[in-house]
């Protein structure tokens, strides 16, 4: 079973795959918890040249950037787990790709999904949760949190707000695939819903 999370910069993704990983190792699940850009060791060497000169990349460089790293991680990390029976809980996937650097970055949305899914040899999750939020709430969310720097500060608003917008389409065009949570919620009351969608897959 592979779950991805999906959403905007403080939407509480990273806090949600713990309570997710957490409850699935209480049910006796192996779970592989990783993430997107950085889940293997190259990986993390592409985060690292993606996060670090945000704004000064070509676009298409971008994408290309974190298509190499999905096609890396889900060839050595997420199918070798998924095969060996493990859950795979997977923090930002193709979607964020559409997101970003579709919607974001205004490339052609459609060409950056099929970068995507040439990337990943087609591979798609299971489930897919988006955690939706305003970006306004998840700036005030992380302003509060003590974080090292701000990471929403990095873009403007509306680049935000054309992430946000890119998530709902995307969840509307694939409901079957798509879990979509009010992420202003209390995280135990998201947590909740989580479970109850995957309690009747697994
Ligand atoms: O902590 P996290 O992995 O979510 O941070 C990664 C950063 O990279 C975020 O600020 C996010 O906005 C950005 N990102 C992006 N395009 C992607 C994935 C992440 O711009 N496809
Ligand atoms: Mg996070």
């Amino acid at each position: 079973l592979w779950i991805t999370l999906e959403g905007g910069d403080g939407s509480g993704k990273t806090t949600q795959a713990a309570l997710l990983e957490k409850w699935l190792r209480a049910q006796g699940r192996e779970v592989l918890r990783t993430r997107e850009p950085g889940g293997s060791e190259v990986g993390v060497l592409i985060r690292d040249i993606v996060l670090h000169h945000r704004g000064d990349i070509a676009p298409r460089a971008e994408a290309l950037l974190y298509a190499a790293d999905r096609a890396h991680h889900v060839a050595t990390v997420v199918r070798p787990a998924l095969e060996r029976g493990a859950v795979v809980v997977q923090d930002r996937y193709l979607d964020s790709s559409v997101a970003y650097q579709g919607a974001g970055r205004v490339l052609d949305a459609d060409q950056v999904r099929e970068l995507s899914l040439w990337a990943a040899e087609g591979a798609l999750p299971d489930l897919t949760v988006l955690l939706d939020l305003d970006p306004a709430d998840a700036r005030r969310r992380l302003d509060s949190a003590d974080k090292p720097f701000d990471r929403l500060e990095a873009e403007r608003e509306e680049f935000h707000q054309r992430v946000r917008e890119a998530y709902l389409g995307l969840a509307a065009a694939e409901p079957g695939r798509f879990l979509v949570v009010d992420a202003a919620q209390d995280p135990e009351r998201i947590a909740e819903a989580v479970r109850a969608r995957i309690a009747a897959m697994l």
